[in-house]
């Protein structure tokens, strides 16, 4: 590592609040899957800043998008409407088959405006102040407080307790414990459509299914967090259209913007028309113009693109090669995941694998203590995937 660069991570860990165990690289620019360090060493990105970098980095039409929209204006207030937002709604409600928008400036506020409008719903209904929501255990929904409280990972709660009330855990893929813990309080269920963080673990169908018609028979909103596996990550724009399981409010954020801070959350025309009204809810710098023309853009070129086509074709040779290592290693002890979000998981922490990962290379991120999660720009090819097996083989123990 250079002077300079050691000298900038000294300089980090004196300003910057200790709230990251950081990997010791300073980061300067990107190119399609490919980040340089301020020395000009190359990685190899197989975490896209945690599924984010979708179309990867440096694309020229994303990047001219957000040029001319930056020259024309960067920010006004949604007490007036702009071009972006309009265009950006359309394209995100034909791409959801959802049917009202809400822009949000980052995952945790879009899980935030979700529970708000799924309480409110409930509130019109019967006019009761003492709702429940249950979420999933292992799930992960953001930092703020509503969304801690419904992270069902009592680690990153315990500090901060109080959490937002009548929260209850289920566990994931298990419908009867679900079912257990609805009452006629029962407001929402939330979840992510592939647990992320929490281990990548995906829905089962069934499960998935069985929630819905739960839902339905008790008029309880289901909440699907789409925030880490939606944006055409598992070969749909969204992983619940894969069954066919529609929620009733949705979140999105991460690969959205592409890299401008961005999230929203939608829900369906009924919602809509009975929950959140004006003055309810708001954010300032929420759908402003620069972050639409970036979620206008990065939708436009999901189509122009085939990006989702690519990641259907790409996402099997994954899984296959990640199979063979599984195959061929004990210490690996599975394989899961849904298209271009995939664990493998060890039997051993694997932090020591992703720092030598990094010295050759390959930038890679654990999801959990033991398990290496795969999470790429969506436009890799087959020969990224082979490059990356051949640095990451090695290092497995
Ligand atoms: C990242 C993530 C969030 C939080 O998003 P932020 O933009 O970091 O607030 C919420 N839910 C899921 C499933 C996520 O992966």
């Amino acid at each position: 590592m250079s002077e300079k660069m050691k000298n900038y991570i000294e300089e980090a860990e004196k300003d910057l609040l200790h709230t990251y165990n950081r990997y010791q690289i300073v980061l300067d620019k990107g190119e399609g899957v490919t980040l340089y360090d301020i020395d000009g060493k190359e990685y190899l990105d197989f975490v896209s800043g945690i599924g984010v970098f979708a179309l990867g980095y440096g694309n020229k039409e994303y990047n001219d998008a957000l040029k001319s929209q930056i020259d024309k204006v960067i920010h006004t207030s949604n007490y007036y409407y702009n071009v972006p937002a309009i265009e950006a709604a359309g394209k995100i409600k034909k791409a959801s088959g959802m049917d009202r928008v809400f822009f949000t400036n980052s995952g945790a506020e879009a899980v935030e405006g979700a529970l708000k409008a799924a309480r409110k719903y409930a509130f019109l209904r019967d006019g009761h102040t003492d709702h429940e929501i249950i979420a999933m255990n292992h799930s992960f929904h953001g930092r703020t407080f509503g969304a801690l409280s419904v992270t069902g990972n009592p680690h990153y709660r315990e500090a901060f307790e109080p959490m937002i009330g009548n929260i209850k855990f289920a566990d994931y893929n298990d419908i009867e414990s679900v079912k257990s813990l609805v009452t006629d309080k029962t407001c929402a269920i939330i979840m992510e459509t592939v647990q992320g963080e929490g281990g990548i673990y995906p829905a089962t169908e069934s499960f998935l299914k069985d929630v819905r018609a739960l839902c339905d028979e008790k008029d309880i909103l289901l909440i699907l967090d789409e925030i880490q596996c939606g944006m055409g990550r598992t070969g749909y724009m969204y992983a619940w259209q894969k069954f066919g399981v529609k929620p009733d409010i949705m979140t999105t954020a991460k690969a959205l913007g592409c890299g401008v801070p961005v999230g929203a959350f939608l829900m369906t025309e009924k919602v809509g028309q009975n929950s959140l009204v004006a003055g309810d809810h708001g954010t300032t710098y929420g759908g402003n113009p620069l972050a639409c023309a970036a979620i206008d853009k990065v939708l436009d070129l999901f189509d122009t693109n085939h990006i989702i086509d690519n990641v259907r074709e790409v996402s099997g040779y994954l899984e296959k090669r990640l199979d063979e290592i599984k195959d061929k290693h004990d210490s690996v002890i599975d394989r899961r995941g849904s298209g271009l979000l995939q664990g493998l998981e060890f039997d051993h922490p694997v932090g020591d694998i992703i720092n030598k990962a990094l010295e050759n290379g390959l930038i890679l991120i654990n999801a959990g203590t033991n398990i290496i999660r795969f999470i790429p720009p969506l436009i890799i090819s087959k020969e990224d995937v082979d490059k990356m097996i051949s640095i990451l083989e090695p290092l497995i123990y």
